[in-house]
Order: C-alpha cells, then sequence, then structure tokens
C-alpha cells in the first residue's frame, strides 16, 4: 500500500505544479482568498467523494481577526470575478468568508485533520528575470500580493493529498478533514476554525510548512515552540489646537503615543522564558504647528509560552492606557492577530519519523530539536485544542532547496518538494486509518 501511495503521489506531481504556479500569479492576502478558495472547493466537489464546506460553514465569522475594510474586500471580490474565480463556489467568500474544508468518511474510525494555508504576503514580487517565477511566467500579477512563504505550495499539497486519498479511500477506515486555512499571515485565521468547532472531534492533526533545506535532510518530523503572540492596533485620540496660540487646549495623541513606545520596549523581562515586543508603524498628526489629535500604532508581543506572551500583553495595555491618560488622550486597542504556543505530540512525532525511516528510504528525515526564539504560526490554536482533548497533533517541515528568505521578494521554493510532502501526509493518514 505504502508503494501504492509513492505511485499515486508522484502521478499528481505535474498537475498541482501547475495549480502551484496558477496560485503563485493570482496571489491573494489573507481573507481575500476569494479565487484560491473557489478553484479548491471546484476541485473537491469534482473529485465526487469529499463533502465540501465553504463560505460561512468554515470559519466564525466574529472570531475572523484583523479583517480588511469592506471597500478592500469588495474590490478583490470583483478582482477574483474578472481573474477566473469559479462562478459556482465565489459567491461564498463574499465578505471574506474565504477557506474550504473537505470530509472523505470511511467509515467507523478515527478522525484525521490536515492543515494547509492558504494565504499570500503583502509583498511587491521581484520583476527581475533572476526571479525564477518571473522567468516562468508566473510572477503576481496582483499588486502587492506575492506568496512569499509557500502557502501557493501548501494549498496544492492538499489538493495533491485529496486526489490520493479519493483513490485509496476503500483502504480507510475512519474520517479525513482537509482544512484550507486562509489568512495565517498575521496569524488571523486559524483560531475562526477552531471557534467553529471544526476540530472537536479530532484525534489527530497534522501541518506542515515548507523550508530551506540547510542539511539535506527532506523532512523535520515535528515542531513547534513557535512563539505565542497578539498583534494589537493602537489609537490615541487627543483634540487638536494651536500648537502656539493655545497649547494648553490641545491634548496631545502624539506624545502619548511616543512616551508609550519608549514604555512598551521597557517592560521587564519575563523570568521563564523569552518575551519580544514590537512598535512596527506610527501614524500620527496633520500639521507641523497642530497638536496632533490622533495616533496610531501597530505593534506585537509574544513569548516563549501563552503565560510569558499574556503577561506581555498584559503589561502593554497597561502601558497605553497609562500613556493615554498621562496626556488626557483617550485609546482604542484592537486585536488584529493571535497565536498560542503548542509543541508536537512526542508519539506522533515518534510514529512519522519511523514510517519515513521504514517506508520511504529514500527520503532523509530528521528529528526535531527544539529551538530559541522563532516565528509564530497560528496552526498551535488546532495543535491546542486537539491536545487538550486527549489528541496528538504534528507539525512538520518539508524541506527542499529555495531562493531567498521566506517572506522576501524573491523567494520560490523547488516543486518537487510537492509530491514529496502529498506522499508523507497520505502515508500517514493510511498508517493512523488502516
Ligand atoms: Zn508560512
Amino acid at each position: 500500500m505504502y508503494q501504492k501511495i509513492a505511485e499515486l503521489a508522484s502521478g499528481v506531481q505535474d498537475k498541482i505544479a501547475a495549480q502551484r504556479r496558477d496560485f503563485h500569479k493570482h496571489a491573494e492576502t489573507g481573507w481575500l482568498e476569494m479565487r484560491t478558495s473557489s478553484i479548491i472547493a471546484r476541485r473537491l466537489t469534482d473529485m465526487g467523494c469529499f463533502k465540501v464546506l465553504v463560505g460561512k460553514e468554515v470559519c466564525d465569522a466574529d472570531t475572523r481577526m484583523g479583517l480588511p475594510d469592506q471597500e478592500v474586500l469588495d474590490a478583490n471580490y470583483q478582482r477574483a470575478l474578472e481573474q477566473g474565480g469559479d462562478p459556482e463556489f465565489l459567491p461564498f467568500t463574499k465578505d471574506g468568508f474565504t477557506g474550504v474544508i473537505g470530509i472523505l468518511e470511511c467509515g467507523e474510525g478515527p478522525t484525521v485533520a490536515l492543515r494547509f494555508d492558504i494565504d499570500a504576503l503583502g509583498v511587491i514580487e521581484s520583476k527581475e528575470d533572476s526571479h525564477y517565477p518571473m522567468a516562468e511566467g508566473f510572477a503576481s500579477i496582483n499588486d502587492g500580493m506575492m506568496h512569499s512563504c509557500g502557502h501557493d505550495g501548501h494549498a496544492c499539497t492538499g489538493l495533491g493529498v485529496a486526489e490520493v486519498l479519493a483513490n485509496i479511500k476503500d483502504q480507510l477506515h475512519g474520517t479525513v478533514k482537509l482544512i484550507f486555512q486562509p489568512a495565517e499571515e498575521g496569524v488571523r485565521g486559524a483560531r475562526s476554525i477552531v471557534e467553529k468547532g471544526h476540530l472537536d472531534d479530532v484525534d489527530f492533526v497534522i501541518g506542515n510548512h515548507i523550508g530551506a533545506n540547510t542539511d539535506g535532510a527532506d523532512f523535520v518530523t515535528g515542531g513547534g515552540g513557535a512563539m505565542a503572540t497578539t498583534k494589537l492596533d493602537v489609537w490615541f485620540r487627543g483634540a487638536s489646537a494651536h500648537a502656539s496660540g493655545a497649547p494648553h487646549v490641545g491634548k496631545n495623541a502624539l506624545q502619548a503615543a511616543a512616551a508609550a513606545v519608549m514604555n512598551l520596549y521597557a517592560i521587564p523581562h519575563h523570568g521563564k522564558g523569552e518575551s519580544r515586543v514590537n512598535v512596527g508603524t506610527l501614524h500620527a498628526g496633520t500639521g507641523r504647528n497642530v497638536i496632533a489629535d490622533i495616533a496610531k500604532m501597530e505593534m506585537e508581543v509574544r513569548g516563549k509560552s501563552t503565560e510569558i506572551k499574556d503577561y506581555m500583553e498584559a503589561c502593554a495595555r497597561n502601558v497605553i492606557k497609562s500613556c493615554a491618560e498621562m496626556y488626557g488622550c483617550t485609546y482604542e486597542i484592537k486585536v488584529m492577530g493571535a497565536a498560542q504556543t503548542a509543541e508536537s505530540s512526542p508519539e506522533l512525532m515518534k510514529r512519522a519519523y519511523d514510517l519515513i525511516c521504514r517506508e520511504m528510504p529514500e527520503y532523509k528525515a530528521k528529528e526535531y530539536v527544539p529551538q530559541p526564539g522563532g516565528g509564530s504560526e497560528d496552526f498551535t490554536y488546532m495543535m491546542e485544542r486537539v491536545q487538550s482533548r486527549g489528541g496528538q497533533a504534528l507539525f512538520f517541515r518539508s524541506l527542499c532547496p529555495c531562493a531567498g528568505p521566506g517572506h522576501s521578494r524573491i523567494y520560490n521554493f523547488d516543486e518537487a518538494v510537492l509530491s514529496r510532502a502529498v506522499r508523507v501526509f497520505c502515508s500517514l493518514v493510511y498508517d493512523i486509518l488502516k
């Protein structure tokens, strides 16, 4: 059976690589993956054996974080329509209801959820000929949106997995949920899928990320340790006044924000582990001789554990409140994204490692070693939900030669990684549901 899965996986390579180029060319950022979602829903539906959830069935409306403004949603819906979104499924994605879930029911047995994120980043793609997608004619035609983190590859891995599983469904005993998640960047989407209850009946949840192979390994069979984080937008509101004639009448929002920035970076470290704080943008005021009545900043806190992140967030909120009060201003804080921290389950990590060594000896697997620092990943919400109900979670890495660092305008990955990832996903599903 593992041999059959290997053959089926290499059989879908060309098709999913071509689809990857189509998604790359029509890159869509978080909550705007309308064309992408409609095409995924079309493909899953055409396979005939999946129950396909779209639109409001996928994400809990109120816990979608960092949703773009209505005008942006409307304009991108129009764009997705013009760029060949599937006419049957596109209407479900209106107003940012992106993401798709495909459910394959194969009788009694455990439920395995596989997660594939589908969004692009707000990056302007390189126009240089040395950039492979440019040279091959599939660079993004959507200005300021680029797949520079490989999620175009993740989406197509999911489609490849769907096709292989559809072929071997008679050998499976249980349920498989393929979760095509929107808005991973900025850690905005996973929570709303968890809140909708899609992880509540899941025994095993598995996700993966494409990464650069620096030492020849094809897979790292584990992961986690991503930092917990909260992304905040903060507004300070004061009162404008003549800077010379009546400064005493003004309430200086710029001053409040500046004081907040300095004091945010002065939050004491947590004794139990690493923490981070960053104010990435600050915009304030309207003119040289006017007391600034508004200031807006975009900031984030992180912690090596959810406890440390919560500490950083509580301190940050206190700084913002105090600085606003100090200058007679009001303030407003909006949560734009959040992720937990979570570790892969040791049992499932070992199972994946042993399986690759035993059934896929031509791949080099490496066991996961926890690292300090690192980014954040909202798959941790799904991991945490499944683990807290007694299930197991795995986040693994599929490695290949990559151009440029992730999130850069010259990022690209070697498409051969796609069918390798399909093979590992499907072998794991079979191992659990056989
Ligand atoms: Zn990513």
